[in-house]
């Protein structure tokens, strides 16, 4: 195994699936089978989940609302798409744990890094709900600040998209992929990997990033036992 700790940032929209709206139940239950081959490697796995399948703080800003109301509604958002696939993990049998950037005991505990790392350490998944738990930032932000705060090896953004691309392939079919790129080069080519935030504050702490394509069976089990998918940011 390549990745002991890996921190998982997986989006809110991911979890649609082909829908307009909401969590798609099938996708839900492919990603829990998914990390439940890491966990069973023997993997400390930490997740993020993002929440624009519900709601997003600058949608709602755009359409009048107050952008700090929003971004909390985005933030509960997030809690219940974790509330979601912990259900789904537990399923599978493994054992979980929601931890919250924003108080609320009956469904999650509080985020306590102490705690997060020991629940890691006894094979329990750990899910952090509530983004950073401030307005203005992204779940991308706080995948990076939790995965630095627990000392993941790695931050796994999995995405509908199997890596770094010179354009967006979505649009271009001549979209060239990177195997591997510094932090250097994504400033300099000015890619999209993750928000300014976020990118910077892992270059800062010299956190690697993997991009790569979540729906692709196996994939993430190849990513833990060293193989080269998606594109390695280091
Ligand atoms: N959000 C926030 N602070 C955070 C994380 C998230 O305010 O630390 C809000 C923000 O409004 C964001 C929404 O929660 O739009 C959902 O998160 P995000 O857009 O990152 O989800 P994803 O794109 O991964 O689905």
């Amino acid at each position: 195994m390549k990745y002991k700790r890996i921190l998982l940032k997986l989006s809110g929209e991911a979890l649609m699936g082909n829908q307009e709206y909401g969590i798609d139940s099938q996708r839900l239950k492919d990603y829990a089978t998914e990390i439940k081959k890491v966990v069973d490697l023997g993997c400390e796995v930490a997740i993020v989940i993002g929440g624009g399948n519900i709601f997003r703080g600058v949608s709602g800003a755009a359409a009048g609302m107050d952008r700090v109301q929003g971004d909390y509604m985005g933030m509960l958002a997030t809690v219940i798409n974790g509330m979601a696939l912990q259900g789904a993990l537990e399923d599978q049998g493994i054992k979980t744990r929601l931890q919250s950037a924003i108080e609320m005991d009956k469904v999650a505990e509080p985020f306590i890094k102490r705690k997060a790392v020991r629940h890691l350490e006894k094979g329990r998944v750990v899910i952090f709900g509530a983004g950073t738990g401030n307005p203005y930032f992204t779940t991308d932000t706080a995948a990076t600040l939790r995965a630095i705060e627990i000392n993941a090896d790695v931050i796994l953004k999995g995405t509908r998209v199997d890596g770094i691309y010179d354009k967006d392939p979505e649009k271009n079919e001549n979209a060239v992929k990177f195997e591997n790129l510094s932090f250097e080069e994504v400033f300099a080519k000015n890619l999209k990997v993750m928000d300014m935030t976020a990118f910077t504050l892992s270059h800062e702490n010299k956190l690697p990033i993997i991009v790569f394509d979540m729906n692709k069976e196996g994939n993430l089990t190849r990513l833990v036992e060293g193989e080269n998918v998606g594109t390695l940011v280091n």
